[in-house]
């Protein structure tokens, strides 16, 4: 069968949400205008500089790939955690990666949770087993991922800074919000984010109308060496999110292109409600000094590590 675009090369793969069958390339070249579009319209063009948090997973690749074909890749800076992992944080992961970001051209700077945080993931875990708390790690290894990219986004003068999430990430995440009614978590998450405080640099995330079975295969058409380990953590995820995803794929399924067209109501909703509400100012959090959720003088990360047991409090 031959491609629904070009006509000429063998179809590869079959886009249920258009009911089209693409071959590689202009499948490939699909999803590279796609995610400009989206970048675009969240104003990755006018941006001086833009922090590209990566991973070494395949979106992150998918991200680095696709924005670098559209815009100057001395405006970006790639960003990666080793979070201080044991078996799945591997130097050579990094150098695959660094590799493949000098390519594209984009430089490549890096932190790990023992610098930044001053223990690592495994020891965050253990302590706070150790005092019997029940918190999954990737509570602990989301919160300080955020903080350290938002410090690396404002230490290398970025204005913006994107993140790999892709559209069945993006819904999950709507879902979950509006089941646990947080309206101002909902806004938050929209298109186009409010500016809540000056220490923030605003995320955005140009993967989000990608789905995620078209990252994976956009990565296997380029040939990315990616990290394919799942995390040994995984297993600690929060149920909530994995029932979403298992329901929300359910729903796909019965019906091609309702994750999209979730996607596409919620960002007219949040922007009606963005127009008529004030959130004003985010709150800091006094022991590190980040910006922190409303109604918090302690922000959750410094707040999970004193009830681990690793920073004391004299507030
Ligand atoms: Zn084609
Ligand atoms: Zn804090």
């Amino acid at each position: 069968m031959k491609c629904d675009i070009c006509g000429s090369r063998n179809a590869r793969v079959y886009q249920k949400h258009t009911g089209r069958r693409l071959c590689d390339s202009c499948f490939l070249e699909n999803v590279r205008n796609r995610v400009r579009l989206e970048a675009i319209r969240l104003g990755l063009g006018n941006a001086k500089k833009i922090l590209l948090a990566v991973s070494g997973g395949k979106d992150s690749l998918v991200l680095a790939d696709t924005i670098s074909s559209f815009l100057d890749p001395g405006r970006l800076v790639a960003f990666n955690i080793m979070e201080g992992i044991e078996g799945y944080n591997r130097e050579s992961q990094v150098k695959e990666l660094e590799r493949y970001l000098r390519d594209l051209g984009v430089e490549l700077i890096g932190t790990s949770f023992k610098d930044g945080v001053g223990y690592s993931l495994d020891e965050i875990v253990r302590a706070s087993q150790g005092r019997g708390l029940k918190i999954s790690a990737c509570t602990f290894c989301g919160g300080f991922r955020r903080k350290l990219i938002n410090q690396a986004g404002r230490d290398v003068g970025a204005d913006l800074v994107a993140t790999g999430h892709n559209l069945d990430d993006e819904v999950q995440t709507i879902i979950i919000n509006l089941l646990r009614g947080d309206v101002k978590k909902l806004v938050r998450v929209g298109d186009l984010p409010v500016k809540l405080s000056d220490k923030f640099v605003t995320r955005v995330k140009p993967l989000r109308k990608i789905y995620e079975w078209e990252t994976t295969m956009y990565a296997y058409f380029k040939g990315f060496k990616f990290q394919e380990t799942e995390c040994p953590y995984i297993s600690s995820r929060p149920t909530m999110r994995s029932k979403v995803r298992d329901l929300m794929y359910a729903i796909e399924d019965e019906s091609p292109g309702s994750l999209l067209r979730i996607l596409e109501t919620y960002d007219k909703i949040a922007e009606t409600v963005r127009r008529s509400s004030s959130l004003g100012e985010l709150p800091t959090c006094r022991i590190c000094g980040e910006p922190t959720s409303f109604g918090r003088e302690i922000c959750k990360n410094c707040e999970l590590l004193i009830s681990s047991g690793l920073l004391k409090s004299d507030l």
